[in-house]
């Protein structure tokens, strides 16, 4: 039987299907100390962000063959490792892009209505009224750095919100450029024009600091920037810098260089709106995820 260990949380309804097919599931989200007694066992594993699957860890196992990420960033998998051992992985891409891209815009909408500032005053009693003035998105230009699954998704919600969207990618889709909800431009040009930046490529050593001193010295006097996508991806030194010079009016994050983010700078800045990693956070990203690597498990046991 093939043993397969659950060792982030993933909707367990979706697993249901690798027990019907004979798999033996074994979920250890609430018992990570039990790990060891299944090292010599366990043909794969299931895991999501929290679970780094990195050499020292893959190092333990005596004979797994597959590492499914249910998510899109394989940013904590040691690829390098799994390629030269011959251990598969495999990941959900599109199973979060809806819900990803639905927290941009509500982030985009909240730094532009000042909603950090309002939200936190009213709770305070201190009815912020006066200082919680804001700027509609309509008819702004928004700029996707990353014109992937997430970035497509950002520009088609943005477009019913009335903003011109542009984009940049290092691969030019054809099939999106005739779309018509965004046009293709380049990354200085998408810098100048933009009045938001929202941030959607993975974290790789080419994108580490995509958006940094230089960047920010050509980006727009009194643009927003948002990162849903990883910490890592925006200089935050320099982002803090840029909004205390004027130059950036607000920022919206999900994802930070350390998480959980301790940042004062960040965390007390009253133009920077952060949640806790939480894009991909719904009910239904967590079943499309789910049930797209339980397929990709079961194809890999079948045609081995
Ligand atoms: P995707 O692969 O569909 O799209 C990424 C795009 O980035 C691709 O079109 C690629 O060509 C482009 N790209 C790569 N390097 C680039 C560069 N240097 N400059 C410009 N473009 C570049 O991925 P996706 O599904 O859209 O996801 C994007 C990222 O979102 C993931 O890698 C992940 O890190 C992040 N994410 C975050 C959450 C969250 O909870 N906040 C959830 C899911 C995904």
């Amino acid at each position: 039987m093939v043993q397969i260990l659950v060792l982030d949380s993933v909707d367990s309804a979706s697993l249901l299907s690798l027990r019907e097919e004979n798999y033996e599931v074994i979920d250890l989200t609430n018992d990570k100390n039990s790990l060891n007694d299944y090292l010599e066992t366990a043909d794969g594993i299931i895991i999501r962000s929290a679970t780094k699957a990195t050499s020292d860890f893959l190092k333990r196992f005596n004979k797994i063959k597959i590492i499914a990420r249910a998510g899109v960033g394989l940013d904590n998998v040691d690829l390098e490792y799994c390629k030269s051992n011959g251990i598969k992985v495999v990941n959900s891409p599109n199973g979060p892009s809806k819900s990803v891209a639905e927290l941009t815009v509500a982030m985009l909408i909240s730094v532009s209505r000042n909603l950090r500032s309002a939200l936190i005053g009213t709770v305070e009693k201190k009815w912020p009224k006066k200082t919680s003035a804001g700027t509609e998105v309509s008819g702004k230009i928004l700029g996707i750095i990353g014109t992937g699954a997430i970035g497509f998704e950002v520009a088609k919600l943005a477009n019913c919100l009335g903003m011109k969207v542009i984009g940049y990618d290092i691969i030019i889709n054809q099939k999106l450029k005739e779309s018509g909800w965004f046009e293709y431009v380049d990354k200085d040009e998408l810098l100048r024009n933009s009045d938001y930046v929202t941030i959607h490529v993975p974290l790789l050593k080419s994108t580490y600091h995509i958006l940094s001193d230089e960047e920010f010295k050509i980006m727009k006097h009194g643009s927003f920037v948002l990162n849903m996508s990883r910490g890592g991806l925006i200089d935050e030194d320099s982002l803090i810098k840029a909004i205390e010079s004027g130059k950036i009016k607000g920022a919206a994050l999900d994802t930070y260089e350390k998480e959980p983010v301790q940042n004062e700078d960040i965390l007390s800045n009253p133009q920077i709106f952060c949640t806790p990693h939480i894009g991909a956070s719904t009910t239904e990203a967590l079943q499309k995820n789910t049930s797209i690597i339980v397929k990709e498990i079961i194809d890999f046991f079948t045609q081995k």
